[in-house]
């Protein structure tokens, strides 16, 4: 929006009837500003201020049998210190079966995303096998058959050691290239241990020490996880229990 362009949002009307429009084309440009402001203002409020805002789904059983998987909002009330995550009430399209303590899911679902990614970080190693294995078995076997016809005198030297010697040559190509793919694997996996763990060490510190932003924190739960279900724990104040909560994993 121009700051001297109409005011088209709820916000900017409210804005443009507060301001009194007796002299409309010199209050244009301050309104603009405002408005601007007051835009710029709710932009940043609607970034989650919550780690799991979206991200958990409510799993409460409906009578008919079906999930409410609704997206679970935060309620903070003024008198206590930690927020709750809370299925919406059926007047606003939930079922207000749910609500939890959220310092707890956070740090549990913090905790679970990484050790996520140090499992994923320490099998990257394993899951890339080197391509040559077949072949240098197929080498040795010749090799092994070729030896065994000359010691057995089926083959004249000379046929031996001008056929051994490319083979033997090929073989040892084979098994530098071998123990170089598995150096390489052990940097990348070594290197994804040491990403996780910063990763950890930033995932808990403030974003003023060099903390990862809760924008950030989110992308890395995004990336692992499509949800997590929030199953109800039964009427009454219920200790933590952490297995009511089911993170639904991206391969
Ligand atoms: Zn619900």
């Amino acid at each position: 929006m121009t700051p001297s362009g109409p005011p088209r949002s709820a916000v900017g009307a409210g804005y443009t009837h507060r301001a009194g429009h007796a002299r409309a084309s010199q209050a244009a440009v301050p309104v603009g500003v405002l408005v601007g402001r007051k835009i710029l203002l709710l932009l940043v409020l609607r970034e989650p201020h919550h780690l799991l805002t979206g991200i958990l789904r409510c799993g409460r059983v409906s009578l008919d049998g079906s999930i409410c998987n609704t997206p679970l909002r935060v309620n903070s009330h003024p008198h206590v210190k930690y927020h709750l995550y809370s299925c919406p009430a059926k007047s606003a399209g939930g079922c207000g079966g749910i609500s939890r303590r959220g310092d707890l899911i956070d740090e549990f679902i913090s905790e679970a995303v990484l050790a996520k990614l140090e499992e994923r970080a320490m099998t990257a190693r394993e899951t890339e096998p080197w391509a040559g294995a077949g072949e240098l078995a197929r080498q040795r076997e010749k090799l092994a058959k070729l030896r065994a016809r000359w010691d057995s005198d089926e083959v004249s030297d000379e046929l031996f050691f001008s056929a051994v010697k490319p083979l033997e040559e090929r073989i040892r190509q084979l098994r530098a290239e071998q123990a170089k793919h598995a150096l390489g694997a052990e940097r990348l996996s070594q290197s994804a241990a040491t990403d996780v763990a910063s990763l950890r060490a930033r995932w808990y510190k403030d974003e003023q020490d060099g903390g990862l932003p809760i924008s950030q924190k989110r992308a890395y739960l995004r990336e692992a996880l499509h949800a997590v279900i929030v199953h109800p724990a039964g009427g009454g104040r219920q200790p933590f229990k952490p297995d009511l909560l089911e993170p639904i994993w991206r391969e």
